[in-house]
């Protein structure tokens, strides 16, 4: 018999001390007992409503009913089938957008918390695999990794076996090492082709690694995906700029014939008013990759400072902006987060929204920047701000905000963090003219298949999409890396 508790088993969370001042993992994630309780709330639909909210199709019924029985290493199994980031995607999932949203528990209560029992399988999996558990590996993070501790890629490289494709193995380039590449990687490399990933900054993983925080995604589990692909054979060139530092030509004439193309969507939008180049004005990519990439929050065992005022304000209501506020915060701003709609347009997921205000974030919503104002050493001060109230819904659906006359009002901060939105880097479709592109930069690429107009050539993720969640460009990462194995599996 299921069971029928109408909500959720709470996930437990860190000390709210801890939570405001490190950057310690907040969710714990459930342990057996209550994954078990969880699990026993799943209805086990014969239609499967949830599966076709999951964008990788994870056979969800399936896991949760090996997980209710006892079978952990079998739910593992099951998710894996579908989805090869199971322990990152339980994390950061907006699961009550996609899963959760269509789960039939939802109707009179909670749904099943999907997420959380597939983040459940897989810590569950890597502690039995005789790796460190999250516990341990947010602790190891402290500690920034030392070169001895890098991988092995030559002795891995030399036990893979590749299948013959053929008569010879066919070199395949990834561009960009996010989620859309490293699943792209991970599918070729399965599948026998030769593959090398060239990465612009000097860690892989894409925004897992600069831009998600610690707190909510530790990296060492990241890097434990990473380097199970180069077990694989996968070569990762970090500091490598396709388009600037190497070109596609220069890989074609390297051999590499196959391409896939997870860019990402990494160029800041601004908000585009007056005083946005002030001292003290960040994007928050910059600020994010300063805290996440470059450690700033472990300064000064780490080299990279960040200056955080004593009063920061972040503009914008996605996760970047949440990832932004909760950031500053708990390097010792008092923070306001300013978004020019209400709670409830929001597009961040819920879990972050909640968490940001349990810490202390201050939401100035319905509001909206109009200048930053400098001190006498250029520096800002403060955003004049004006109310907004909501209108009639726009194109996407949302209502559209519009001023209230006569509301200004000046904000006073000392940093500003601007998370209004991303679009594709344009670096690398710069260098190649010939590659179609979309009115809005984005690269032109069949959604099922990634396929490009040049031969060889397939691209997935962001770069496609414009800024989407992790899942779906690993599903379209790992689509089209089989859709280039039918392709040279056909012309060999
Ligand atoms: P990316 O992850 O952006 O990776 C692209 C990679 O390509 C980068 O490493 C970049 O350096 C590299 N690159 C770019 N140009 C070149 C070049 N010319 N040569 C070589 N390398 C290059 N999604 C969720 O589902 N849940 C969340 O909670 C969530 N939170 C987010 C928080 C933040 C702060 C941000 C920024 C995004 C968040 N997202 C979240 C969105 C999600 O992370 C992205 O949709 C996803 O990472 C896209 O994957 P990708 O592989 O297409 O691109
Ligand atoms: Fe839900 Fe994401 Fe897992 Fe799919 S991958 S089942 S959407 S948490
Ligand atoms: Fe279980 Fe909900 Fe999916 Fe039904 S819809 S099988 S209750 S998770």
């Amino acid at each position: 018999m299921p069971d029928m508790t109408p909500i959720k088993n709470p996930m437990p969370l860190l000390d709210m001390a801890l939570r405001q001042t490190s950057f310690n993992e907040v969710a714990q994630g459930y342990d057996e007992e209550t994954a078990r309780r969880e699990a026993r709330r799943c209805l086990r639909c014969k239609n499967k409503p949830c599966v076709a909210g999951c964008p990788v199709q994870v056979a969800i019924p399936e896991f949760i009913s090996a997980i209710a029985c006892g079978n952990d290493a079998e739910a593992y199994d099951i998710i894996r089938e579908t989805n090869a980031l199971p322990a990152i995607c339980g994390r950061v999932c907006p699961q009550e957008m996609q899963c959760e949203r269509r789960c039939v528990r939802g109707i009179k209560g909670e749904p099943v918390a999907i997420g959380r029992l597939e983040r459940y399988a897989a810590d569950t999996a890597i502690l039995s695999d005789g790796d460190a558990a999250p516990d341990a590996l947010k602790q190891s993070e402290a500690q920034p990794r030392t070169s001895s501790e890098e991988p092995q890629v030559a002795s891995c490289k030399a036990a893979t076996a590749h299948i013959e494709t053929g008569k010879k193995t066919v070199k395949a380039a990834v561009i960009g090492s996010g989620p859309a590449g490293l699943s792209g990687a991970g599918t070729l490399a399965r599948l026998g082709f030769d593959v090398a990933i060239f990465e612009a900054l000097h860690e892989p993983g894409g925004v897992l690694t600069y831009g998600i925080p610690e707190f909510r995604l530790p990296k060492a589990l990241v890097k434990r995906e990473i380097d199970s692909l180069r077990s694989l054979g996968v070569r990762i060139e970090t500091n490598t700029v396709v388009g600037k530092s190497i070109t596609i030509d220069d890989l074609r004439e390297d051999g590499y014939a196959a391409f896939l193309i997870g860019t990402g969507a990494g160029l800041p939008s601004f908000l585009r008013i007056p005083g946005e180049s002030l001292n003290g004005v960040y994007t928050a990519n910059e600020f994010l990759t300063r805290i996440n990439l470059m450690k700033a929050y472990m300064f000064p065992d780490a080299d990279t400072p960040i200056r955080v005022g004593k009063k920061t304000a972040v503009f914008g209501g996605g996760n970047v902006a949440m990832d932004a506020a909760r950031c500053a915060l708990r390097m010792g701003a008092d923070v306001s987060l300013v978004y020019r709609r209400g709670r409830d347009e929001m597009p961040a997921r819920a879990e972050e929204i909640e968490h940001a205000q349990e810490e202390g974030v201050r939401f100035e919503l319905l509001t909206n920047p109009i200048e930053f104002l400098a001190d006498d050493s250029g520096t800002v001060r403060a955003a004049r701000c004006v109310r907004m109230e909501l209108g009639t819904p726009d194109a996407s659906g949302r209502r559209k905000p519009r001023a209230i006359e006569g509301s200004e009002f000046e904000l006073a901060c000392d940093t500003a963090v601007i998370a209004i939105g991303n679009s594709p880097n344009p670096v690398f479709v710069k260098s190649v003219p010939e590659l179609a592109r979309t009115a809005w930069g984005g690269i032109d690429a069949d959604p099922q298949t990634g396929k490009t107009n040049l031969p060889g050539v397939y691209a997935a993720g962001d770069a496609v999409t414009g800024a989407a969640t992790v899942i779906l460009a690993m599903g379209a990462g790992r689509r089209a890396a089989q859709e280039i194995v039918l392709e040279y599996n056909n012309s060999l």
